[in-house]
């Protein structure tokens, strides 16, 4: 089980990582960020320096179950072996093999 996470922590965290490089620190907010949870609220001022590093972070982001996507379907949820669970399509090595198998079968069937 995972171990639950304070969301206002990990912003505060986030905040806290990159003030030190902000160049006008005591600028005006361009935003105010509210977090509502369990444990209470919280409101951060964003500044805009802070926006831009979201911003890079978004940019090198890759999530752990991101294999690409489906060149069938498009869809985005492969699983491990690069199964599109949308459409069923099989990809990487193993599914090209499958694939051509499947496509020499249907030229040699005679009906
Ligand atoms: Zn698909």
């Amino acid at each position: 089980m995972k171990t639950p996470i304070d969301p206002a922590a990990v912003i505060a965290e986030f905040f806290d990582a990159v003030a030190p490089y902000d160049p006008q620190p005591d600028a005006d907010p361009v935003a105010l960020v509210g977090v509502r949870t369990a444990l209470g609220e919280a409101v951060f001022p964003m500044t805009d320096h802070v926006i831009r590093a979201m911003c890079r972070a978004l940019a090198s982001y890759r999530d752990p179950e991101d294999r690409g996507s489906c060149v069938e379907c498009g869809g985005r949820h492969l699983d491990e072996n690069l199964h599109c669970q949308d459409c069923g399509r099989l990809h990487g090595i193993l599914g090209q093999v499958i694939a051509e198998h499947a496509r020499r079968v249907a030229a040699e069937d005679p009906t």
